[in-house]
């Protein structure tokens, strides 16, 4: 997945944040369904194994199920999403030292200054960039 810009669903969008609003104060995560053509299809909350404000661990049979449901409908696990209950909507140093694939998406739902903001990233060799996302309806 090499896009630039991804099309964000505005029920996708409204989901995502109202996790990381119901997780709060902890961060709140979940994995995310890509099609063939690289469109979001869905996104699966998960529970935060690590009930910790400044990092997630997605818990493994949830991670399973979510493989699961993704393979039955023909899409397949392309990315993330997680909150920042305290800070900005953008990787943190243990975000980026934790990226594995470079293709996967990262988003980040932050929380810091009551206005939820949603930001799209790919990490790759360290180094970030932004994917805009584009609400649609
Ligand atoms: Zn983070």
């Amino acid at each position: 997945m090499t896009l630039e810009q991804l099309q964000l669903p505005e029920q996708i969008h409204v989901a995502m944040i109202a996790h990381a609003e119901f997780c709060l104060p902890e961060e709140a995560c979940g994995l995310m369904a890509f099609d063939d053509a690289d469109a979001l299809q869905m996104v699966y909350a998960t529970t935060n194994l690590d009930r910790s404000k400044v990092r997630f661990t997605v818990a493994p049979e949830e991670h399973f199920g979510a493989i699961r449901h993704a393979e039955s409908r023909g899409w397949r696990i392309a990315g993330s999403f997680h909150s920042h209950p305290e800070s900005a909507a953008f990787p943190s140093a243990r975000d980026i030292a934790g990226a594995l694939d470079p293709e996967w998406l990262h988003v980040v739902v932050g929380l810091a200054n009551g206005m939820p903001e949603v930001r799209g990233f790919r990490i790759r060799d360290n180094g970030v960039s932004e994917v805009s996302l584009v609400e649609i309806p």
